[in-house]
C-alpha cells in the first residue's frame, strides 16, 4: 500500500496524526489553518466531513495542546452524541469483514441512513498493514457521501488506541452518522475492548475453518449478540449452513447473556449480497429488544463508566512509569527481582512506597 494513495480501508495504519490526501484539492487550504475549537463543534455538527476528519486527527494526537482542544471539542459534542446504534464486527484477516461492511453499509446509505466506519487494528504497528495485502478495500463505500471511512489510529498501547476510537465514535455521531461500525480483527485483545464501546457484536466466521485456526476462543464466541458465516455462496454455500447448524448448538451450551437475548447464527454472502440485510434486521431486533428492557441504555451507562476508570488507570499508570526517579528505581529492583534478592511483592512495594512519599501521598 503506497503512502500517498488515499486510505480507504478502516484497519490500516495512519501514521502518526497525518490524513489520507484530501479528495478535493481545494481542501488543502482549509487543512493548513488552525480551527478554533468553536469553528470544529460548528463543522462537526453540520455533517461537515473534512472538519469532522481533522478534529478526530486531533482527538489522536500526542501532543498536550491538542489534546486539550479535542476534549473541548468532544464535551462541546457529547450532547450531540449518543442517536446512533454502534455495532462491534469482527473476524479473522480474510473472513470478509471489508466486503461484508462495503455491502451493508452501500445499502444502508442507500436507505437514507448516514454510516462510519472506525477501526482498532492493534497489529497495524508490527504488521504495518500486511493484513490487508495492497488491495483498495471498501470502494463504492468511500464514494459515498453519507459515508465516512477512518483508518485504524496509529500505534500506541491497545487502550489508548481504544480511547481514541470511542471518543471518536462520539464526534461522528454529533456529525449526524447514526450507524458506527468498529471494525477489529479477531486475533487478540481487540475485541474485548471494542464490545466496551458498542451495542451490538458482530462475529463473522467462515464455513469449516476450525475454531483454533480462525484464532477465535470461546470468550469471544461468548461476547457475539450475532455469528455470521460468510461466502454463503458456490459451492461454500452448503457447507456454510452445515456450520450454522453446528454453532447455533454450540450457542445453547452457552451461558446466558446479561441482555436477555438469545445469540443467533446466519449466513451471508458479500459477494451474492445475500443474507446481509437479514443481519441488518436482526441487528434492529436486538436494538428493539435491549431498549424496552433497558439493557441498551444500562448497558452504555457501563460503558462511560469503564472508560472513566480506564482513563484514570491509565493516566495514573504513565505518571509512575514516565517517573524518571521511577524509571531508574525499576532498572535496578528488576535485576534484584531477576537476581532472586529481593521478592517481586517486595520490589514493588519499595518503589512504590518511593512514588507515594515523592508525590506526599498516603498510602
Ligand atoms: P477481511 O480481511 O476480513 O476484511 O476480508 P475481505 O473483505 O478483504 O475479504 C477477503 C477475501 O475474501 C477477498 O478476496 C474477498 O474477495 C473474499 N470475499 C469476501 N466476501 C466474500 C463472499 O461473500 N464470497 C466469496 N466467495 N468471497 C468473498
Amino acid at each position: 500500500m503506497g503512502d500517498n494513495k488515499p486510505n480507504k480501508s478502516a484497519l490500516s495504519v495512519s501514521k502518526g496524526i497525518s490524513q489520507p490526501p484530501p479528495l478535493n484539492p481545494k481542501l488543502r487550504k482549509i487543512k493548513k489553518q488552525s480551527l478554533s475549537t468553536d469553528e470544529y463543534v460548528k463543522g462537526i455538527l453540520k455533517g461537515n466531513r473534512t472538519i469532522l476528519s481533522r478534529a478526530i486527527t486531533l482527538v489522536e494526537s500526542n501532543l498536550t495542546e491538542h489534546a486539550a482542544q479535542a476534549q473541548e471539542i468532544i464535551r462541546n459534542c457529547l450532547p450531540s452524541s449518543g442517536r446512533s446504534i454502534r455495532v462491534g464486527i469482527t473476524g479473522v484477516p480474510g473472513v470478509g469483514k471489508s466486503s461484508f461492511i462495503e455491502v451493508l453499509g452501500t445499502w444502508l446509505t442507500g436507505k437514507g441512513h448516514k454510516v462510519a466506519v472506525l477501526a482498532i487494528d492493534p497489529s497495524s504497528d508490527r504488521s504495518k498493514g500486511s493484513i490487508l495485502g495492497d488491495k483498495t478495500r471498501m470502494e463504492s463505500l468511500a464514494a459515498e457521501d453519507k459515508a465516512f471511512i477512518r483508518p485504524s489510529p496509529s500505534a500506541g498501547t491497545l487502550g489508548g488506541v481504544a480511547r481514541k476510537t470511542r471518543e471518536s465514535i462520539f464526534l461522528c455521531e454529533a456529525a449526524g452518522f447514526d450507524v458506527i461500525f468498529v471494525e477489529t480483527v479477531g486475533v487478540g485483545q481487540s475485541e474485548t475492548v471494542v464490545h466496551s464501546m458498542v451495542d451490538f457484536f458482530l462475529l463473522l466466521m467462515l464455513a469449516g475453518a476450525g475454531d483454533e485456526l480462525q484464532g477465535i476462543k470461546r470468550g469471544i464466541m461468548e461476547m457475539a449478540d450475532l455469528i455470521a458465516i460468510t461466502k454463503a455462496d458456490g459451492d461454500n454455500l452448503e457447507k456454510s449452513q452445515r456450520a450454522a447448524a453446528e454453532y447455533r448448538s454450540a450457542l445453547h451450551l452457552f451461558p446466558a447473556s446479561d441482555s436477555g437475548w438469545t445469540p443467533g447464527v446466519e449466513v451471508c454472502s458479500a459477494q451474492r449480497k445475500f443474507g446481509i440485510e437479514n443481519i441488518w434486521s436482526k441487528i434492529l431486533e436486538y436494538h428493539e429488544f435491549t431498549s424496552m428492557n433497558g439493557y441498551f441504555t444500562e448497558r452504555r451507562e457501563q460503558q462511560s463508566l469503564f472508560w472513566m476508570e480506564e482513563t484514570i488507570i491509565d493516566s495514573i499508570k504513565a505518571n509512575f512509569f514516565n517517573d524518571g526517579e521511577v524509571k531508574a528505581m525499576l532498572d535496578k529492583v528488576r535485576n534484584d527481582v531477576i537476581n532472586r534478592q529481593t521478592s517481586s511483592f517486595t520490589a514493588a512495594q519499595e518503589v512504590l512506597d518511593f512514588y507515594f512519599r515523592k508525590n506526599n501521598l498516603n498510602r
